[in-house]
């Protein structure tokens, strides 16, 4: 396809002034892409126009049976002034997959792609410029269909918004607290735990309420199976530090394969780590945390990228993992990714686009 028509806004918005309050998708772009999808057509009438609603039926499929999934990447302002993604082809990937698994149809990634391009490029004036500020993109993929018949919906419609967002670390990494959740579990073998299918995050909500209201940012979930082995945080995939070694839960189907995660272990290895993938039994974490052998945890993210984990709680019992406060390896993977991202540091891996 690739025939993007662009019809702009006549009615700008203003501009947020302070950089420092933008917080986390709150405040929307001017414009928006979009593309249609028919069963028999193929993708179709891609299109950047001005931000604003959508008209829809209130039987569409989505509304009922939540075929919905969703990506997260970003945009990062270089020192002079230029425009850098992160691996967005990966994200366009993984929705892809996402989207077989939900009876969705396969995305036109290429033309998802320029049209990405195309709206940061008009959007360019969005784009943050204070220490750690971004433009988050988000894509996602609705089903369409009017009708209350449980079936794979024929029409589909995938949009790209854009929200600039702030640093979330004002002040340097700090350590966050976390609940193992022993009561809920978020993915099953066999489920979509892998997809970033709406439906997982609605799921999540209850746990991360009750884990905050206990003074914990989010839950740790555990496996749907034996409830025994880690598997990742809300929006975050975990990693755990041994010294020099740096393990984290082998992808299974349950767990999202993190771009931020799969960076991190190919970066990890070329700054003299070693990074591996293995079965995690929390109760072997929550030992060697006393013990002291495990010396940093960590959770991996577009949002964060790295977030140090300073307190784990299971249960009645609240272990301090190191010091409790930010590790060496978490610090250095942190400067050097964001390093990549902001055109710091050279890209080594073609990451950047
Ligand atoms: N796990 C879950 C459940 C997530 O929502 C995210 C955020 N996309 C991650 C892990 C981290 O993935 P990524 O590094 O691609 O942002």
């Amino acid at each position: 396809m690739l025939d993007i028509k662009v019809t702009l806004s006549q009615n700008l918005k203003q501009k947020p002034a302070d950089e420092s309050a933008l917080g986390f998708g709150r405040i929307f772009t001017d414009h928006m892409f979009l593309m249609d999808y028919e069963k028999g057509v193929g993708w179709h009438d891609a299109r950047i126009v001005p931000y604003g609603d959508f008209a829809m039926d209130p039987a569409a499929m989505v509304l009922h049976y939540g075929q919905a999934i969703f990506e997260g990447t970003k945009c990062y302002r270089r020192a002079d002034g230029g425009l850098q993604l992160f691996r967005p082809q990966d994200n366009l990937a993984r929705m892809t997959r996402s989207a077989e698994r939900m009876g969705m149809p396969a995305l036109d990634e290429e033309t998802a792609l320029e049209g990405l391009k195309q709206l940061v490029r008009i959007e360019e004036a969005w784009v943050p410029h204070l220490d750690g500020t971004s433009l988050y993109i988000r894509p996602t993929m609705i089903s369409m269909d009017v009708g209350l018949g449980v079936h794979a919906s024929k029409k589909y419609l995938f949009f790209i918004i854009l929200s600039p967002v702030g640093a979330y670390y004002k002040e340097g990494l700090k350590p966050v607290s976390i609940y193992v959740e022993d009561e809920y579990v978020r993915a099953v073998r066999g489920g979509v735990g892998f997809t970033k299918c709406a439906g997982n995050y609605a799921a999540s909500i209850l746990a991360g309420d009750v884990a905050e209201q206990k003074g914990f940012s989010q839950v740790l979930w555990l496996d749907g199976v034996e409830q025994k082995y880690v598997e990742e945080v809300g929006s975050m995939n975990m990693m755990f530090a041994y010294g020099n070694k740096i393990v984290t839960p082998r992808l299974n189907g349950s767990i999202l394969p993190g771009i931020t995660r799969d960076s991190v272990l190919k970066l990890a290895r070329t700054m003299g780590y070693e990074a591996e993938e293995a079965r995690l039994d929390i109760n072997e974490i929550f030992a060697d945390a006393k013990s002291g052998k495990l010396t940093e945890a960590f959770g991996t993210g577009t949002a964060a990228v790295i977030s140090p984990v300073g307190t784990l709680a299971l249960k009645d019992e609240k272990i301090t993992i190191g010091d409790g406060g930010i590790g060496k390896v978490a610090q250095s993977l942190y400067d050097t990714l964001t390093g990549i991202q902001y055109g710091r540091i050279e890209d080594k891996f073609d990451w950047v686009v």
